[in-house]
Parts: structure tokens; sequence; C-alpha cells
């Protein structure tokens, strides 16, 4: 990726050098971590280390650790083992990963900052009806980090589960299960410098596992069947690691200058400013689509994206944003999102293309104004 500004970090981190080396000895592991002969054990002995190192970052214990191939896995395997005869209930804001994992959710509105509605929450749950409930604690496309104190506080007064989907904020905000004490935590690899392939299911203590949502040989204590990917498992260990030394007031210092370069261009903030993930900005700019200044900007070198990445290339509007209340500005918005290298270059470098982009746009030219919008 020579010669390009990468601010796309929420889609996927650039791989810390640490998590490659590890990924790399992993590699030149050849056993099967289920084997009982010396080679299985050598691979288990690494892969117990690296679940060792990941549950005690995230404060949670080893064995409540299910290895997963990623956010999405983590996101619905929570949801199958705590959901099983729930109602399910969830923020207007979650990521496809839950929303696509829930049938018939109930939807929990957020007011104009991105910020979920705990009175609505909390009337919703006074019912009784036995629930799991799904809340982010911080949003991918806006950064705003969500209430879970108050709304474990909550669950717990109700009788409801909570899941907690922390993969964008594990590595940008301090996470940890012991003190948030949700029922479940979803974490993934890639998205804090790791490799990407790999994420886990941290489970409380005291969370009722149903069942399985895929069997197999009864790996992962019977959660999760499959053969484990050892090496992945010792970068997403190195990463995590790693990102618990981060210098977050540096990131937010960057991100703060490229947002003020982007206001005085005419953007607006999309998303509660005081609340939110250190590397994050949402900028919509008035009357311009979302893809066009993604386009723009590409060719300009620096890399954004209009939402979530998962889904690029999906002609539709970001349903954060419109959750928000945010009408036309939904479809106007792009996110930044600075990596843990970032370095004050890159925002210099964005914070003239983003002017030069700005003016473009504003100028009119029509082929530029009405391009498709991403989620
Ligand atoms: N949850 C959130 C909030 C995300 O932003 C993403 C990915 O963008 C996921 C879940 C899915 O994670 P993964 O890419 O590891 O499957």
């Amino acid at each position: 990726m020579t010669g390009v500004c990468y601010l796309d970090a929420n889609a996927t981190q650039p791989l810390r050098p640490a998590a490659r080396d590890a990924v790399l000895a992993g590699f030149s592991v050849t056993g099967n971590p289920s084997s009982v002969h010396a080679a299985g054990r050598a691979a288990r002995r690494v892969m117990e280390d690296a679940r060792e190192v990941i549950a005690s970052v995230f404060g949670g214990r080893a064995q409540d650790l299910i290895f997963t191939s990623g956010g999405t896995e983590a996101d619905a395997l929570a949801i199958h083992a705590l959901g099983r005869g729930r109602r399910a209930v969830v923020s207007a804001i979650e990521h496809d990963a839950v929303r696509s994992a829930v049938e018939g959710a109930v939807t929990v509105p957020v007011d104009r900052g991105g910020i979920v509605d705990l009175d609505a929450l909390g009337a919703l749950l006074a019912d009784g009806v036995p629930s799991l409930v799904c809340l982010m604690l911080a949003n991918n496309e806006t950064g705003v980090v969500q209430p879970v104190e108050q709304a474990v506080a909550l669950c717990r007064r109700y009788g409801a589960l909570l899941h907690v989907d922390a993969v964008q904020a594990a590595g940008r905000m301090a996470v940890r299960l012991d003190r948030l004490n949700p029922h479940s935590l979803a974490i993934s690899s890639h998205k804090l410098g790791g490799p990407a392939g790999i994420g886990a299911l941290l489970l409380a203590p005291d969370a009722p596992f149903a069942a399985a949502l895929i069997g197999g040989g009864g790996q992962e204590r019977g959660r999760r069947g499959g053969t484990p990917t050892v090496a992945l498992a010792a970068g997403f260990a190195a990463a995590a690691r790693e990102a618990a030394t981060d210098d977050l007031a540096a990131l937010a210092a960057m991100r703060d200058a490229a947002e003020r370069a982007a206001v005085a261009c005419g953007a607006i903030v999309c998303g509660d400013p005081a609340r939110r993930l250190p590397n994050t900005t949402c900028l919509a700019l008035p009357g311009a689509a979302a893809g066009v200044q993604v386009i723009a900007l590409d060719l300009e070198k620096i890399a954004v994206s209009a939402g979530a990445a998962c889904s690029s290339g999906k002609v539709q509007t970001s349903h954060v944003l419109q959750a928000m209340g945010l009408g036309a500005l939904a479809g106007q918005a792009i996110r930044v999102s600075l990596p843990w290298n970032a370095a004050a270059a890159d925002i210099d470098v964005f914070a003239a293309a983003y002017a030069r982009v700005a003016v473009r746009l504003a100028a009119g030219n029509p082929t530029e104004k009405h391009g498709p919008t991403f989620r």
C-alpha cells in the first residue's frame, strides 16, 4: 500500500509486526492441539498461552474464552448460545453481524448523538419477558461509545442477558468483562492489529451457554467445533497484548486535528463528540454523496469508507445515521478511522486532500454529486 494514506482502521487495522512474527512462529508448529502426542501438546501449549493472554487483557477467565473465526461468528455464537428461548432486543445501531443473527428482534432507538435510549430499554425489559439484549460497546461508523454499564444494570435488574459487541472498542478503549459485567463480549483480532480470520467470544462465569453453533469434534470445550488455528491465535494474542499499550491520547489528538480540518471545509461531525473512540470521526459533507467522497478521496490516495466496510458496494444509506435522525446527511457521511500506527503526517495529507475534494464537490460537478452511498 505504498503511497496510500490509510485511514480506514475500523474496516481492518494494519497487521502489527509483533502479530506477524507470532503468526509466522505459530505456522512452524505442526501438531493439532487435540492430539495427545508431543506435537499436539506443543500446539496446545501455544493455543492455551494465547487464550490466557487474550482472556487476561479483556478481564475474563481463560476457560470462558471461545475462539471463533472472527467478530461475526462471535456475535452469532452469543446470540445462538445465550438467546435460546429469549426475546432478542437490539439497539438500532448494531452491526449487521448482530442484525442478521436475530430474527424478529425488538429495536431500541438511539438519540441524535447515537446513544442508545436507556429509558426505552428499561421500559421494555420491565415487562419481565426473558430477553437477550445486544448492545455494542462502540459503534463502527461513528465511534460513539454506548452506556454499557447502565445497560448491564438494567439487564441484571430485570433478569435479561446482555451480549456486548466489543469488536470496535477492543484495543481502542479499556474493555474488561470483569468491570463491565455483561454476560458475553465479542472481540475480533483484525480490528486490533492482529490477523483476520480469528476472534473470540468471552463469557461471564454466570453466562448460561445453551448450545454450540458449530458442533464438530467437541473443540473449545464442546462450544465450537473445528480444528483451531494455532498461528492465528498466537497472532491475536500478540496484537491484544500490544494494543493495550497504544498511546490513545496521541491517537485522539490526531483524530481531532483531522476533524478540525474537515469542519473548516464545511463538514459536520456525526455522533456525540464527547463519547467516542479516540480514532474515529464520522464526517458529513452536506450535498455530497458519501460514495462520491470516498471515490474522490481514493483518487487522492486516501483510504476512508462510507459506513461499514463489510457491505461496501451496496447502494444503501447507513442504518446507523438514519437511526440517529440525520435525514439526508445519512447518505453524505464518510468514516475516517485512524489505525494504531497513524502519524501526524497522515493527517496533514488527509487535511489537504479533503480541502481539495470539498471545494471540487461544492463547485457542483453534477456527475460527482449523485454517486452511490455505501453502508
Ligand atoms: N461487530 C462490529 C461492531 C464490527 O464493526 C464488525 C466488523 O466491521 C463486526 C462485528 C464483524 O467482525 P469480523 O470482521 O471480525 O467478522
